[in-house]
């Protein structure tokens, strides 16, 4: 709580930073007696943790609550990908080089699980315990050097996206590569760009709209948008809420899955 703390301080200011505390603490309070006291209602597919909320998101410009597991920190986007890589994607059976951006601590176990992978953790920052610190917009590889890439979240706090597009699109190999890739997304058809960093939202760049997956089409992808198979009881257990994600290989022919 403290390194989170001092990292708001660094981020915007530390009268901003003690206010976000005071509504962080104001929510988490509840829900730490509530884990406590009342009986299991939830689980984290990811860790094994086992309670009867998760922890609220809380930033400057919004709050979600019932989000974060209190063990691994996932959210229902982690959740969810956790049970589709595993179930779905099927990652044991997967081989070659693994592009991972911005790894999620929660996915972290599930990475090291899969043993033909060899992965590379890549961020701009070396807060992650990365491999690789590389800027999305100019990576240090080969042409198709790599074939599969994780990408989520990432997009919208990049300076220029098509730039990073058409270097994981560079990068990814012609034959066999896959990259799977999410960003917020809205609901609106247009993405919002903003211009520059938005503090009110964990410093986002744009708001993407539906023409996100024509950003990936015309950068050379095929691209399948995928949805988390969960059943509803499955989605009120583990909290995860719908998201669209996408599935993009270099080939301009129909998309045919391995999976
Ligand atoms: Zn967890």
């Amino acid at each position: 709580m403290l390194s989170w703390f001092r990292s708001q301080v660094n981020e915007h200011g530390l009268l901003p930073a003690t206010l976000l505390l005071s509504r962080v603490l104001r929510y988490r309070i509840p829900v730490v007696l509530s884990n406590r006291l009342l009986p299991d209602k939830l689980e984290c597919p990811c860790c094994g943790w086992k309670g009867r909320r998760f922890l609220d998101y809380i930033e400057l410009g919004y709050h979600i609550p019932n989000a974060a597991c209190p063990n691994c920190d996932s959210h229902s986007r982690h959740r969810a990908l956790y049970l589709w890589l595993k179930n779905e994607f099927h990652l044991e059976n997967k081989s070659g080089w693994a592009l991972i951006f911005a790894p999620e601590r929660a996915l972290a176990p599930l990475w090291q699980s899969a043993r033909k992978l060899r992965t590379i953790k890549v961020d701009i920052e070396a807060a992650r315990g990365v491999d690789l610190l590389a800027d999305v917009m100019r990576l240090p590889l080969a042409n198709e050097s790599v074939e599969l890439i994780w990408c989520h979240h990432v997009l919208e706090q990049v300076e220029d996206d098509k730039a990073a597009l058409g270097e994981l699109y560079r990068t990814l190999a012609s034959t066999g590569g896959e990259m799977v890739v999410s960003v917020g997304l809205t609901g609106k058809e247009t993405t919002q760009e903003f211009g520059g960093v938005n503090p009110m939202l964990s410093g986002n760049r744009r708001l993407y709209g539906s023409d996100f997956c024509k950003r990936l089409e015309e950068t050379g992808f095929a691209v399948k948008p995928m949805s988390y198979a969960l059943t509803e009881k499955e989605a009120e257990r583990y909290a995860v809420y719908p998201e669209t994600f996408y599935h993009c290989t270099r080939s301009t022919r129909a998309t045919n899955t391995s999976f």
